[in-house]
């Protein structure tokens, strides 16, 4: 199956370039007699010194100087570089034959990118070397046939293959409705299962597992993906054909997948059907009455996942810090902060080159924040300080119209990619919940803050308002084309380690509205890219403030 990577790839925190392998480096003749250099970079590809190069084999628009990537270059100069760097490999009427000859550098996203034209098709090149292992090996033969080499190569493929599916335009409601539908229902010797068949490029790993539980966690996807496979009698996890049945034992579905007749499958439908009976709370385009309450997770001590040479605290601080700046330019919502950052404040920075050490949630008197376990007091004040700011809110304003949202980043496996979208769902909201002073810290809020309590209803109406509002965000993601979690980007449980659980921070928060995003994976190279770029973190903060704004419009 080609979800199954090595998971060494994203489990080892990608920031320390150190010991990123060298690159090879090559000078060659180009046609016309200029002398040019080439290098084959770790993560990054063939990159080519523009200066020398034929004009021939530059894209149009690509830089006449410095260094281009392989995509900057015409299908002459790309077919030219590859024969540079592999002169052994063969280009066959049917297909390319390619020996890895840097083991260090090369993986199956990199050839994916080389001869497909997206790295995101690996795993279908994986399907067609079923005997090749995971991790390249210096002289094996990896063959590309030609329906996934690349037109410009002669080949029939074309950008990404096999990757959207018909539920992708529907919203929530419906693209669960649809997922559920695939779906039947069965029993054997060992239990209960939801069989499911397997559709043309689709994946255990994505397509069952992140589709079908609320497992999220790289690690225990990877191992319910092979109990599965175990269950369904798949022999080689690698090479599923499209068609084979899948068996899933029903107690790993979510909710909205439970057989008939279950409680789950029952609390799912009451939340949809309460979604129906919501009103949208309306603020105007100004939002003018909108209490606001942004969280950006980790920070100091705490850099949260990283890889790819990003890491999760500083970057969505820096989307925290554009949406705080927009709402406060172009609308009248009050927006405070739970954290800041001492040496920054709550400026917007364009480059961020190493994870900043300190960082302070903003209560009175602040606290400097100690990481985000389940065992830190930083992870609890921040919603003791949300609920505070709220509190003094609603004294005069309508308690309706708060909205709290926290930001972060995820590590998944590296196959998926875009924003997840999570509420609290009611079923894993308690009543209620008091926060003891072991737990907590001597500041101000503590006093007056540290005890929630929901009743039934409001906890069934907290995750419809949150639900309304995610799907809002979604769409306005959509719109400014920021890529959006391919299976069920709207989420009320994470299931992790044997239990199932909402994040503390949004469990307990009394805002009217509120969700916890993970803004992109940063194990998927593409997300991890667009994070580095402060155009794309600027672009991302607009469409979440537009996203605000058309839910709250009257
Ligand atoms: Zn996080």
């Amino acid at each position: 199956m080609g979800g199954m990577r090595a998971l060494s790839l994203f489990l080892i925190p990608g920031l320390i370039a150190a010991a990123d392998p060298l690159p090879a480096e090559r000078r060659a003749t180009a046609p016309g007699g200029g002398m040019v250099q080439l290098r084959l970079v770790f993560r990054k590809g063939i990159q080519i010194e523009s200066a020398q190069l034929p004009k021939a084999f530059r894209a149009q628009g690509a830089a006449k100087a410095g260094w281009l990537a392989f995509d900057d270059l015409s299908k002459e100069g790309k077919r030219w570089a590859l024969q540079v760097f592999w002169p052994e490999d063969e280009w066959r009427e049917e297909e390319v034959r390619h020996w890895v000859k840097w083991a260090d550098l090369e993986s199956p996203w990199l050839l994916a990118a080389m001869f497909t034209g997206h790295g995101q098709n690996y795993n279908l090149l994986e399907s067609a070397n079923p005997k090749n292992p995971e991790k390249v090996v210096a002289g094996d033969l990896w063959r590309i046939p030609k329906n996934l080499l690349s037109v410009e190569f002669g080949g029939t493929a074309k950008g990404i293959l096999d990757r959207s599916q018909p539920e992708d335009d529907l919203n929530d409601e419906e693209r669960v409705a649809a997922y559920r539908k695939l779906l039947s229902f069965g029993q054997d010797g060992s239990g209960a299962y939801a069989a499911y068949r397997l559709r043309k490029g689709e994946a255990l790993y994505s397509s069952i597992v992140m589709r079908y539980t609320d497992r999220v966690d790289p690690r225990e996807v990877n191992q319910l993906a092979l109990l599965i496979a175990a269950r369904s009698g798949i022999e080689d996890v690698r090479s599923i054909h499209p068609g084979t049945l899948i068996r899933i034992p029903v107690e790993h579905l979510a909710d909205p997948f439970q057989p008939e007749g279950s409680q789950a499958l029952k609390e799912e439908r009451e939340v949809r059907e309460e979604v129906r009976r919501t009103p949208r709370v309306g603020a105007g385009p100004r939002l003018k009455g909108l209490r606001i309450v942004l969280d950006a997770g980790h920070g100091g001590v705490d850099i949260g996942a990283s890889s790819n040479g990003v890491w999760e605290s500083d970057f969505v601080y820096d989307i925290a810090m554009r949406v705080r700046r927009i709402l406060e330019q172009d609308t009248e919502a009050i927006v405070s902060m739970t954290i800041r950052y001492p040496g920054i404040g709550f400026k917007v920075r364009d480059v961020l080159s190493t994870p900043t050490r300190s960082a302070e949630i903003l209560t009175t008197p602040p606290f400097a924040n100690d990481g985000e376990s389940p065992s830190a007091v930083s992870v609890n004040l921040r919603w003791v300080l949300a609920n505070d700011l709220l509190a003094s809110f609603k004294k005069t304003g309508d308690a309706k119209k708060t909205l709290f949202i926290s930001l972060h980043a995820d590590s998944l496996h590296p196959s998926a990619r875009g924003v997840m979208v999570y509420v609290a769902g009611a079923a894993n909201v308690p009543a209620t919940y008091a926060l003891g002073a072991a737990r907590g810290a001597r500041v101000a809020e503590m006093k007056r803050s540290s005890r929630v309590s929901f009743t039934a209803k409001e906890r069934l109406q907290g995750e419809a308002r949150s639900r309304l509002f995610a799907e809002a965000l979604l769409t306005a993601f959509k719109a400014e084309k920021v890529p959006i979690h391919a299976n069920r980007p709207i989420r009320n449980v994470i299931h992790r380690s044997g239990k199932s659980f909402v994040p503390a921070v949004i469990r307990h928060c009394a805002a009217s509205t509120k969700v916890l995003i993970e803004v992109a994976n940063l194990a998927n190279e593409e997300d991890a890219e667009n994070l580095k770029s402060h155009a794309f973190r600027e672009r991302y903060a607009e469409a979440l403030v537009k996203g605000i704004r058309a839910h709250f419009r009257q």
